[in-house]
């Protein structure tokens, strides 16, 4: 079949596919030109179609510098095919240079050669679909985003959900402590309440004063009956007064010691204090015990002051007077030398005072086995003997020597009283300790004299009963007369020597019983000395010198002063009986006289020379020396003492003795 009446002519097939809405154009040569185009294309390019005929740069002269030129080039050159999806193309439609989008393709249209003759150009303008996928895009992207947010404000959201939760049952379970605690500070107030009932209670009954002050204007807030009691006024004066106002005779002393509480809200306690009180308008001496306690508010600030007082008047008198009794009796236990013991029967443990340890030269407390170990052993039975006598009489006595260790010259003299229990059963020993040492030589030398002074006796008396008997056989025998007046002369100094000790005898108890009368006249003491040494000086062979003042007159009781001279020169001729002389010297100086009396006998060792002037001491107490009682000095001191003036001795063993006096002119 002849189908070519039905071809088409080459312009007609262009015209042809001109028609299709598919933009295409076909370009030919380097430059591409475009050698036809449909109106589709005509109009993606926004020209006419005089674009016909012109390279594709002369036809869309906006397109230099944009990529589309040279890619015709290549592909005319080269013989690729281009393509493209949503590619921006820029062109002036409508006289505006505007961006569109296209899909297109480049394609070479090639001989049998393979040489390319023409370029296939199609394009679709998909601006539209480009800016709605791209629209579409950015909705995507858009939504994505705030679907993410909307995925992380959920998770947020949920997060917070549990945290409100948490929270809820946070909240729940603080309403429910706080139910509990309000349940709790009702409670609480409930007890307050009761306590402070309680305390007012308690403050109004306390038998101690209690006074509440207002730190900032010293008011009075509270105050019980013993404080009203104790300051002496009525409640109606605190109310509204500051406690000054009501207490001013106080207010000197205390004001500035309860400002200072306030201060440093350091507590003051007084002990004892002597406060004047005016009570009732009475004027009082009191002693009060007292504390002024700082009350803090919730700013640790003072805010009131407690005072606590109680009046310890009666006790502080009578402590006093148990102290001032104790300070009595310590002074007389301590004037009167006494130790103090007090034993436990029981654990044997003792407490002693006073001079005890002085007595027994101890250091330490002692107790009842080691008080036995301080009596000598010979007497350790007096003592064992006396406390078991004293369970029985319930009393203690008992003179024993101290043993070799413990002041052993020393006797001392235990007495006790046993103190019971209620079952009468013997508890303690309380008891006095003396020490007797004194007392006892004292004694000692009383037995002395009394054996001295009747041996003393005893020899004149026994010589003048022999003298008369001798007297009363010859008195009838002439031939024997002649031994008479020899025999008298003995009587006589037989008596002579009685009387000496009994004048002795009787000065001492005349002087015990300070009977001596001083009888003061006005004599040369020299001519005294004479008078007494004259006599002495015949029947001793010793020599008595005299030197010194000898017109001195002096006043004084002559006799006496005969006394102790007589003393003097009979000791110094009877002690030492080898000394030559006898110096008898009489000085004055200012207001005093001083008589000595000197002799070169054996001397006194210094440690008895202290005792010389005491009554019945004698240096040798086995007393064979045919001396005298003991008593001459003590009686001279006496007679000394008596005139204001003063006695003693200088003596030197091996040396001689100086016995002198002093008196006032
Ligand atoms: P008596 O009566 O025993 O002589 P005194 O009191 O006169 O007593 O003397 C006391 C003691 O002093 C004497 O026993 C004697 O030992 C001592 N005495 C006194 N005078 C002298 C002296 N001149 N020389 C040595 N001893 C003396």
């Amino acid at each position: 079949m002849d189908n070519s009446a039905h071809l088409l002519t080459d312009k007609q097939l262009i015209d042809v596919l001109c028609m299709g809405h598919q933009p295409m154009a076909v370009h030919v040569s380097e430059d591409a030109v475009i050698q036809a185009a449909n109106d589709a294309m005509i109009n993606v390019w926004g020209k006419d179609r005089s674009v016909i005929g012109k390279s594709l740069e002369d036809a869309l002269p906006e397109l230099k510098g944009q990529p589309f030129i040279d890619m015709f080039k290549q592909v005319w050159n080269e013989g690729v095919t281009f393509s493209g999806t949503d590619t921006p193309a820029n062109l002036i439609v409508d006289g505006e240079l505007q961006t569109f989008y296209f899909d297109f393709e480049y394609r070479p249209i090639k001989d049998a050669s393979g040489k390319t003759y023409a370029i296939l150009h199609s394009a679709t303008d998909v601006t539209e679909r480009y800016h709605s996928r791209f629209r579409e895009q950015r909705l995507i992207e858009e939504l994505t985003a705030t679907n993410e947010e909307l995925t992380a404000s959920n998770e947020e959201v949920r997060a917070s959900n549990e945290e409100l939760a948490a929270i809820n049952e946070e909240l729940q379970a603080i309403t429910e402590e706080l139910r509990l605690s309000e349940e709790f500070l009702q409670n609480i107030n409930n007890d307050l309440k009761a306590s402070e009932t309680r305390f007012r209670q308690l403050i109004k009954q306390a038998p101690v004063g209690i006074c509440l002050i207002n730190a900032d204007d010293l008011m009075v807030q509270e105050v019980n009956d013993a404080y009203l009691q104790l300051v002496g006024r009525p409640r109606e004066l605190f109310e509204n007064h500051t406690i000054w106002e009501i207490v001013p005779e106080a207010a000197q002393t205390y004001a500035p010691v309860m400002n200072g509480v306030i201060e440093t809200g350091i507590a003051f306690n007084a002990r004892e204090h002597r406060v004047t009180l005016t009570r009732e308008g009475t004027d009082e001496d009191v002693f009060i015990n007292f504390v002024y306690d700082p009350i803090y508010g919730h700013d640790e600030k003072v805010t009131a002051i407690l005072v606590i007082a109680i009046e310890v008047t009666d006790m502080v008198i009578a402590r006093k007077k148990i102290e001032e009794a104790e300070q009595r009796s310590r002074l007389a236990v301590d004037a009167a030398g006494i130790g103090i013991f007090d034993i436990d029967l029981e654990t044997g443990a003792a407490v002693v005072a006073g001079k005890f340890n002085e007595i027994f030269d101890l250091e330490t407390v002692p107790n009842q086995d080691s008080i036995e170990t301080l009596i000598h052993p010979d007497d350790r039975q007096i003592r064992a003997t006396a406390h078991t006598e004293a369970l029985r009489t319930g009393h203690l006595f008992y003179e024993a020597r101290l043993s070799p260790e413990n002041n052993g010259a020393h006797w001392i003299r235990a007495q006790g009283k046993v103190l019971y229990n209620d079952n009468n059963k013997a508890e303690r020993i309380l008891g006095t300790v003396l020490d007797i040492t004194a007392y006892k030589e004292l004694q000692q030398q009383k037995d002395d004299f009394i054996s001295i002074a009747s041996h003393e006796l005893k020899t004149p008396i026994t010589s003048l009963k022999a003298s008369l008997q001798l007297m009363d056989r010859i008195k009838d025998k002439p031939e024997q007369n002649a031994m008479i007046p020899k025999l008298i002369m003995q009587s006589r100094k037989s008596v002579e020597r009685v009387s000496v000790l009994v004048e002795d005898l009787l000065n001492v108890s005349r002087l015990q019983q300070s009977d001596i009368r001083l009888n003061k006249s006005n004599f040369i003491l020299s001519q005294l000395v004479n008078a007494v040494a004259n006599p002495i000086s015949i029947t001793a062979k010793h020599r008595i010198i005299i030197t010194g003042e000898l017109e001195l007159q002096i006043f004084a009781d002559e006799h006496r002063i005969d006394q102790v001279i007589t003393n003097f020169l009979n000791n110094a001729v009877k002690y030492a009986p080898s000394s030559e002389t006898i110096e008898v010297d009489i000085t004055t100086d200012s207001d005093f006289v001083t008589l000595s009396v000197t002799d070169h006998g054996p001397g006194i060792p210094l440690e008895k020379q202290a005792h010389l002037f005491d009554r019945y001491y004698r240096v040798d107490q086995s007393g064979h020396q045919g001396s005298g009682l003991g008593l001459g000095l003590y009686i001279c001191e006496e007679i000394i003492g008596r005139h204001g003036g003063s006695i003693g001795v200088i003596s030197q063993e091996g040396e001689g003795s100086t016995f002198w006096f002093r008196l006032p002119l």
